[in-house]
């Protein structure tokens, strides 16, 4: 391709950033070329699966009307596992998942969800060329001006890297070093066909229904969570582990996830199913503060995982919505700026406008509180023997249950202390 063919803007991704990023742009009328390197959009990536559908609107008004979404979550779920032992909170209320006019998350399955938003960048008039991985990028004169994929070269104004978490493209712009272990977890997941009935009685939904579980003391210890959604005819089930401390267990990560698939409370949910996929994938851990310096330089930006747009606040994780923010506010910046110069200082504004900063900055304190010692193994095992006290009646005079707490914080190998600390470190980062 010659450099006269040139587009407006070359995307190299086409997960929910890339492809948001695709449709605002054609649908103002840019020349718009998404690279993507796996066969399909989607088929390369491995996600919780829940979504927060307002992502959708602030894209076009209706369109999540019409996405390919599972099932509504109006079961909000946290479960607390230690040995064979479970507790679990069942939040529910039928009004709730209400966010204006539309309703606000559903679970979703991103090999179709990522396919279906590309087709809609596709029918703005947006080019996706699937099974092409971008290796280089280049560069004239201080300026990114293309890319490369094998011998083709391919040359716009803007290049845009949307290519997810320990961004490679980011990297050849110099913008991002190679991935720090502390600043990513390893997220494996496996999705488990049932029929939906199945589903639905074992979870206690209407049709149509859904459920988000967030578990904690699935990882042995290791600072990492779970996840459980109910699909439409399929369980996603996964777990993220950070990888330092994985490493230091005798026990790989794949066998933890098989033992947590065991788990008494667990198993019954996925029994008589069939897996139908299994995946792994790095996501970024650090919040804020895992915001590279630099998103941007001339002819070039990044959003979505490639910029670290991730929140976990341990009881819901938030990417797939702020990678669809970050696409749009990119593509509404390369819209507005009148030089490609002012694209970058520009982007930055519509990231602010967008709320994307603000609300990353109000979820920093998660990081902090997510990190405290004996969240992952000491806490979920004390909050079990308190329950097991609580119910326990075995005829004999009942035992002070102040004395008993805490008793079984120190056989936890806790203090009131550090449970203090923990609370007011929470409360701080609220
Ligand atoms: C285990 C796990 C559970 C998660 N759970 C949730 C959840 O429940 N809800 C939520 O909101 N978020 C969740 N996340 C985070 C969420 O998946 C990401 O934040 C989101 O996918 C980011 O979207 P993206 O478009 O920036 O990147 P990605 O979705 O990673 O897309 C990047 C795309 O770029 C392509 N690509 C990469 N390199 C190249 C190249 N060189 N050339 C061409 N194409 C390339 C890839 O194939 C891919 O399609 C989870 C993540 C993990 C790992």
């Amino acid at each position: 391709m010659s450099e006269e063919e040139k587009f407006d803007v070359i995307i190299i991704g086409a997960g929910p950033a890339g492809s948001s990023c695709a449709y605002t742009l054609a649908r103002e009328g840019k020349s718009v070329l998404m690279i993507e390197r796996g066969d399909t959009p989607g088929s390369k990536n491995v996600t919780g699966g829940r979504f927060y559908t307002y992502a959708l609107e602030m894209l076009d008004s209706g369109l999540y009307e019409e996405a390919a979404l599972e099932r509504k979550v109006t079961h909000e779920q946290i479960m607390l596992l230690s040995g064979d032992r479970s507790i679990s909170i069942d939040y529910h209320e039928p009004g709730f998942n209400t966010g204006g006019e539309a309703p606000m998350s559903y679970t979703i399955l991103r090999a179709n969800f990522d396919e279906w938003l590309a087709e809609k960048a596709e029918e703005m008039g947006a080019m996706l060329a699937c099974g092409i991985r971008v290796e280089e990028l280049i560069e004239r004169d201080g300026k990114i001006v293309g890319v490369r994929a094998g011998e083709d070269e391919m040359y716009a104004d803007v290049v845009v890297a949307a290519d997810g978490v320990n961004s490679f493209m980011a990297q050849k712009a110099g913008l991002i070093k190679d991935i720090e272990a502390h600043t990513v977890g390893v997220g494996v997941k496996e999705v488990i066909e049932l029929p939906a009935r199945t589903i639905e009685e074992r979870f206690n939904l209407k049709e149509g229904e859904g459920a988000a579980r967030m578990i904690l003391g699935c990882t042995e210890g290791i600072h990492g969570g779970g996840f459980l959604y109910t699909n439409q005819d399929s369980i996603s089930l996964g777990c993220v582990f950070m990888p330092a401390k994985a490493a230091e267990r005798g026990k790989t990560i794949h066998e933890i996830f098989q033992d947590f698939k065991m788990h008494p409370s667990i198993h019954p949910l996925l029994q008589g199913g069939l897996t139908v996929e299994y995946g792994a994938h790095l996501v970024s851990e650090a919040g804020y503060r895992g915001i590279p310096r630099k998103i941007y330089r001339e002819g070039f930006l990044m959003v979505g995982d490639a910029a670290g747009f991730v929140i976990n606040t341990g009881y819901s994780i938030r990417g797939i919505d702020l990678a669809m923010l970050s696409g749009i506010a990119a593509a509404r910046a390369i819209i507005d700026a009148e030089n490609t110069a002012e694209v970058g200082p520009q982007y930055l504004k519509e990231l602010d406008e967008i709320k994307i900063i603000p609300a990353m900055k109000a979820a920093d304190g998660f990081f902090d509180v997510l990190e405290t010692p004996g969240l992952y193994d000491k806490m979920p095992n004390l909050a079990n023997d308190v329950f097991n006290n609580l119910f326990t009646v075995d005829g004999g005079v009942p035992g002070s249950i102040k004395k008993d707490v805490m008793r079984l914080i120190k056989e936890n190998g806790l203090s009131m202390w550090q449970l203090i600390k923990f609370g007011l470190k929470g409360v701080k980062s609220l």
